[in-house]
């Protein structure tokens, strides 16, 4: 990965979890209670939740960049468009580009069509039996 040092950066200047050198060790970090494992002399990209959660967002370019680069299921992979629901014409992102209401509304759209549709069956069935 080619923004590890850039990460590093982050990690230095804004990880309340990272000390330096602490207890003889380099780069210490606080959780680990060892080195902290993006200061690791490998090539991969190590994880580290505290870091993505709560480090990482500061950086929105290089969380960008390293959600890609991980695959990790992030709200800029799939971009959710925003919607205008027709009932309550309040603005949500949607799931799909197919869901047209929004979460309250769609409860309740599906209650009024089930309810309409029983009674449409109620009177179809008096006109055939009676
Ligand atoms: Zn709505």
């Amino acid at each position: 990965m080619q923004n590890k040092n850039r990460i590093k950066r982050l990690v230095k200047n804004n990880c309340a979890c990272y000390f330096g050198a602490k207890y003889g060790i380099p780069n210490y970090c606080c959780l680990q209670d060892g080195p902290c494992v993006f200061f690791a002399q490998d090539d991969d990209l190590p994880h580290c939740i505290y870091f993505e959660k709560g480090v990482l967002p500061i950086d929105e370019k290089l969380e960008r960049e390293y959600t890609s680069e991980r695959n990790v299921e992030s709200e800029f992979k799939t971009a959710q468009p925003r919607v205008n629901c027709p009932k309550c014409r309040a603005t949500f992102s949607a799931n799909s580009n197919r869901q047209k209401y929004c979460e309250k509304c769609r409860d309740k759209n599906a209650n009024e069509k089930s309810k309409l549709r029983m009674r449409q069956m109620r009177k179809s069935r008096l006109d055939v039996t009676l």
